[in-house]
């Protein structure tokens, strides 16, 4: 949306407003992939005469109300116009309202063809294409010029008091932020410069490496630069993406001081949850026959919608709030807030993964946006997660027992192509180059007809069945643009998991290990992005690997610490290197021990394995029975993880042994006495198997950096995680042992912090 007297909305966007009624329903949906829509617009296209006219641009005006949009096609010799929608399964099963959806946005389409081509009538066709059967099911009706109009108008005239309303609040928002003033008495060391980076990326109009170091404040520091820059460059939305919890806390409560300092701001944030947390009928289906909150969605949503925008925040509870109190469901209810709310704060993936929902809104409604994502070292590691899916043999072999006898012989085929792949393979491991032909098609015609199965039967409900089903349309989904960023693997393991003893088991995995080629459009959609952490060196693994456009700017805040507050040491008489562990287990305890005595107080001890780390923990009570010690366990719930930081307290004395890259290597904030020191007996290297021996080699072709990019980077950006919770503050005063002789490389050294100033033990 431009700051104008105008509304521009997209024809679905205005439909989906005006037209949508009734239950919310996903059973027709997911329907095809977004390649299957594409190819299959594209076989219905093709069959058309040579002077069909295919996306056609058109728009128009109502009011303050600028509609565009693009017809899907037109034939002018039969002066028809088409809206193809792709489908699977049984059309009759169609929700009505689907339907009634459809025949909107023909409608206003026909008005503004009608109204650009001065055409007195024209034939609407809303052609259906099965994408299994290839088969078009066209309902036409003909419609005359000033009827079409009259729809047009009524439609329009049902969102214009909206509209304005939302016209409205966007120059009460920009006037306000353009006079907005940095919430606290001045900016912390550090904090101005990354706050001016912001501006200037958006000023630009690109993207944005910054490295800041932490305690200055990241949070406000992105979030203030980019409203003042939404009024000054238009943007109609901020996305700040976060990969935990805790960033995204952080950053509601930034939002928060800034409307406590600006009470005329009328800003909307919204906090997006999971699904999985949201859902209020967790043993229920997202359709009106299984659950309540999705009966009559629709009908009850504009008033939930204008309530919600009267909160001061939309943070999870009070979205939850308001949903329950019109019974409508909150986690959809929270999908239909983004599209007005001005910041929206949630996960990564709502913007990065496959079928992010804030990526295909801004697409769909052309808006400028600006994206933040924070503690951005993370996004390589989930960025290959999201573009890559995995299946277990087990859970196909119960699901044989458990599913309903429709979906047998499905599942069955699928199986013994399984079967088949893992008997032609003699390694436990083996990556390809190529995904499995038979496999694939069978596990295709699986999902068509668990589809249809579910279309056939709504009321029928199975978690696994359904876990199995999603999990296999994104299978589907990332063959279809399976390449060289991804390798398709077979890891066979005997029994395991929950198979039978002796038999074999196997799991399938199409493994993303280098997202730039998908992550590059998302980029190009946004207005600017900022991708900001205390650890982004060296700037190039970051944009090669995560596809950062080539303009992208660079910032590295200085750190306000000052070398003497941090005394770093290095052990170069120690190698944690695997073959020596046992050997290492002595002098690491013996330096702990001296450290301690010099100077009691709380430490952290990290190690590369759980093994590892029980050993030096053991020798070390063995040795030193005097210093309290604790230790991270295997999956520790938040109750013990709070518990093992409680230990840290103000001049409390002892160490906790924990694992680099695991809860407590980073987003630990232990100020003061809490933490005095750290120990790294590790380089944080991931471990040689397989797998990253196979990214090591991709990472060589596309960059010529295979073992830095594979190895040395992501470890070396640990350790500086786990050595960074020791200074969080200007009067912090500490200690870190890097015990590797490897930590005296001066390629090694390049990676570490340059306010640090290393010396000898
Ligand atoms: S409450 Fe749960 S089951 Fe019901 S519509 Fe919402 S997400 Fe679906």
């Amino acid at each position: 949306m431009n700051a104008t007297a105008s509304y521009t909305i997209a024809v679905r966007a205005l439909c989906e407003f005006t037209a949508k009624q009734g239950d919310l329903d996903l059973r027709f949906t997911p329907t095809p992939t977004a390649q299957e829509g594409i190819e299959g617009h594209a076989i219905v296209t093709s069959r058309r005469d040579d002077g069909y006219e295919r996306e056609v641009g058109l728009s128009g005006h109502f009011g303050p109300l600028h509609v565009r949009g693009r017809a899907d096609g037109y034939d002018p010799r039969q002066n028809q116009l088409e809206e193809i929608k792709t489908y699977r399964g049984d059309l009759s099963r169609q929700p009505a309202n689907h339907r009634i959806l459809h025949w909107a946005q023909l409608k206003v389409y026909g008005h503004l063809l009608c109204s650009a081509r001065e055409l007195p009538a024209v034939r609407l066709a809303l052609v259906y294409f099965d994408i299994g059967t290839q088969k078009e099911t066209v309902l036409t009706e003909e419609a005359d010029a000033a009827s079409l109009r009259a729809f047009f108008e009524d439609q329009c005239g049902r969102f214009v008091a909206w509209a304005e309303q939302e016209l409205a609040h966007r120059a009460a928002r920009d006037e306000q932020l353009r006079s907005l003033r940095f919430p606290h008495a001045g900016f912390r060391p550090g904090q101005r410069e990354l706050a001016e980076a912001m501006y200037k990326a958006s000023a630009r109009g690109c993207s944005l490496l910054a490295q800041a170091p932490t305690g200055i404040g990241k949070s406000i520091g992105s979030i203030f630069p980019m409203l003042k820059a939404s009024a000054e460059h238009g943007l109609d939305k901020i996305f700040f993406l976060a990969a935990k919890t805790s960033g995204r806390s952080m950053a509601l409560g930034a939002v928060e001081t800034i409307k406590r300092s600006a009470p005329l701001l009328p800003l909307r944030a919204l906090e997006l949850a999971a699904k999985s947390t949201a859902c209020e009928n967790p043993d229920k289906a997202c359709h009106g026959e299984s659950c309540p909150l999705a009966q009559g969605f629709y009908d009850r949503l504009p008033d939930a919608r204008a309530a919600a925008l009267q909160q001061p925040m939309l943070d999870r509870a009070s979205v939850r709030e308001v949903a329950l109190a019109h019974q409508v469901c909150p986690y959809y209810l929270q999908s239909e807030l983004v599209r007005w709310a001005d910041v929206v704060v949630g996960d990564y993936n709502y913007y990065f993964d496959i079928s992010a929902m804030l990526y295909s809104l801004t697409q769909m409604n052309g808006w400028k946006v600006g994206v933040l994502a924070d503690e951005a070292h993370n996004m390589v590691s989930r960025a290959r997660k999201m573009y890559s899916a995995e299946m277990d043999h087990v859970r196909l072999r119960v699901l044989r027992k458990t599913a309903p006898d429709a979906l047998h012989k499905p599942l069955d085929r699928v199986h013994r192509q399984w079967s088949a792949l893992e008997k032609a393979q003699e390694a436990e491991y083996a990556s390809h180059t190529e995904l499995p032909e038979k496999f694939m098609a069978t596990l295709q015609t699986a999902c068509t007809e668990i589809g249809d199965y579910m279309a056939e039967h709504p009321a029928w409900f199975d978690a696994d069945i359904l876990d199995f089903y999603f999990n296999a349309l994104l299978f589907g989904r990332l063959a279809e643009s399976f390449g060289e960023h991804s390798l398709f693997d077979i890891e066979k393991s005997d029994g395991g998991r929950g198979a039978a003893a002796g038999r074999v088991n196997s799991l399938l995995c199409i493994r993303n290990i280098l997202p730039a080629p998908f992550l590059k459009q998302r980029f190009e959609a946004a207005h600017a992005v900022a991708l900001f952490s205390a650890t982004l060196s060296p700037w190039n693994y970051y944009a090669d690997t995560l596809g950062m456009p080539a303009d992208t700017a660079w910032v590295d805040v200085a750190s306000p610490f000052d070398a003497q507050q941090l005394q770093v040491h290095i052990a170069s008489h120690i190698s944690t290197r695997y073959q020596h562990r046992e050997r290492s287990l002595a002098p690491i305890a013996a330096l702990m021990g001296e450290q301690y005595q010099r100077q009691p107080g709380n430490y952290l001890a990290f190690f590369s394995s759980f093994d590892y780390m029980e050993k030096a923990a053991d020798l070390f009570a063995a040795r030193h029975p005097d210093v309290p010690l604790w230790r991270q366990e295997r999956r520790m719930d938040e109750t013990a993880r709070d518990a093992f930081l409680a230990r840290f307290h103000e001049g409390g004395e002892g160490i906790g042994f924990a694992v680099l890259g695991g809860s407590f290597g980073e987003g630990i904030d232990l100020p003061g006495d809490r933490l005095i020191g750290a120990f790294i007996a590790t380089l944080g290297l991931p471990q040689i198997n397989p797998v990253n021996e196979q990214i090591k080699a991709r990472m060589e072709t596309a960059f010529g950096a295979g073992y830095d990019y594979t190895y040395l980077y992501p470890g070396l950006q640990k350790v500086v995680q786990a050595a960074g919770r020791v200074i969080r503050t200007t009067s912090d005063r500490g200690t870190v042992h890097l015990i590797d002789d490897r930590f005296g490389r001066p390629e090694v050294q390049a990676l570490l912090p340059a306010w640090w100033q290393v010396g000898a033990p």
